[in-house]
């Protein structure tokens, strides 16, 4: 199963406000009382808590209570994950916006081609409120496989402006893949270099481009401003929008990839760069590591295509990093110079970007997986349904307004290396 989950938005709603705040106090009370007993289990939480809220909210669905501790469970659980990890320092979730699990029993929607009505029940024999959305094409898509039944719906939740729905697809089995696609990730390019000896390089500054610009409204809108509030307000609102915004042409970008990778029948293979930032971090001058860290999204970006390339059946090779920009990807030898490299032992010459993507190219052609049951038509049959640029305009890089894709035309004598 592969989750992908429809977002939409609506104005502020007063029913929906009041059985939020019903829903936060009991979520507060359920975190807590989890934290302070020790125990997690959602069902535990309904049965210690149910009756006692019950009495408190007896107006509300029942099925409001259980969620709200389903709610507190995932939070504590979220919570619990972070602080194993060492990226939590509170020593209790903080609960920000409320929010809450909405049950199916309580959930109903229509689809008519262009609109969508949503039907939620707040207290039983009372009218259910209702909200209308009409979503943005690539939402559309999704609703449409929904109606077809190609895919069933998880667990809604619900906050004050804030509707999200997610359908989970079944896998498509991955394919036998033909030939592989090298990926070397750059803070400025994606650089491709494929089985048959294609080079190419994508722009994607534009990613890194809008971090800085976010960054730079952050700073401005921050200067001057004492009130801790009103700063953690402006660093919100604008993190928020840096996260979107680079998220969405990410999934652009890795729409793109995958339908590459179909079309040719091949895997992607991509560097394994799993605490590369933090090895990046020893060992750079101050300046550029936190230009770095801040905006270069790579990470994001390996994740979204992982998960792309799971809907679509694609097989995705993972490889060690290690030595991929130094060697010569023919003898093996240590390559020379700064930008355009040289071989000493075999004479190769040829942009570090290319060499790079050539040498993962060749790891990942060295452990090319056997066995796959899928069929790369049936992916692309898929994407045609769900990404087809038939409603609205698609994302940057989205396959309806395709980032451009320079092919490098430089040396590439020696491929495929006979050694
Ligand atoms: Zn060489």
């Amino acid at each position: 199963m592969t989750t992908l989950a429809i977002r939409l938005q609506f104005p502020p709603n007063p029913e929906i406000d009041r059985l939020l705040s019903s829903c936060k106090a009991m979520v507060m009370e359920a975190v807590s009382w989890a934290l302070e007993n020790n125990k997690t289990a959602t069902h535990t939480i309904v049965k210690a808590l149910y009756p006692s809220f019950r009495e408190r909210f007896p107006e509300l669905h029942s099925r409001w209570v259980q969620k709200s501790a389903r709610t507190a469970a995932a939070i504590v659980h979220a919570f619990r994950r972070r602080k194993r990890r060492g990226r939590e320092k509170r020593d209790r979730p903080k609960i920000g916006e409320a929010w809450v699990y909405v049950d199916k029993s309580t959930f109903r929607w229509e689809w008519d081609g262009t609109h969508l009505t949503v039907r939620i029940t707040i207290r039983p024999r009372a009218h259910p409120v209702v909200l209308r959305f009409r979503p943005h094409g690539k939402y559309r898509r999704l609703i449409e496989a929904w109606a077809r039944g190609e895919c069933d719906f998880g667990e809604p939740t619900i906050s004050r402006t804030r509707l999200i729905i997610p359908l989970k697809f079944p896998d498509l089995p991955r394919y036998e893949p033909r030939a592989v696609c090298g990926i070397d990730s750059n803070e400025r390019s994606l650089d491709g270099f494929e089985s048959n000896g294609a080079a190419w390089t994508m722009d994607t500054s534009w990613a890194a481009m809008k971090c800085a610009d976010h960054d730079r409204r952050i700073r401005r809108g921050t200067r001057g401003k004492q009130n801790p509030k009103a700063r953690e307000k402006i660093i919100r609102k604008h993190s928020q929008r840096r996260r979107n915004r680079t998220r969405e042409f990410w999934h652009g970008v890795a729409c793109t990839l995958v339908w590459m990778a179909m079309r040719t029948g091949g895997a992607l293979v991509l560097e394994s760069l799993r605490g590369m930032k933090r090895r990046i971090a020893r060992s750079m001058p101050r300046r550029l590591r936190q230009r770095l860290l801040n905006h270069w999204s790579i990470r994001t970006f390996h994740r979204i295509l992982c998960h792309k390339a799971k809907v679509y059946g694609v097989p995705l090779l993972w490889i060690d990093p290690r030595g991929t920009s130094k060697a010569c990807p023919v003898c093996g030898g240590n390559l020379r110079g700064q930008v355009e490299l040289v071989c000493p032992g075999c004479g190769l010459k040829g942009n570090r970007h290319v060499l790079a993507a050539w040498n993962i190219a060749r790891r990942g052609q060295a452990k090319l997986p056997i066995g796959g049951t899928g069929d790369p038509e049936k992916g692309m049959a898929r994407f045609r349904k769900l990404q087809s640029p038939k409603w609205g305009q698609g994302v940057v890089g989205a396959p309806g307004r395709p980032l451009p894709v320079q092919v490098w035309s430089g040396q590439l004598a020696g491929w495929p290396p006979t050694a």
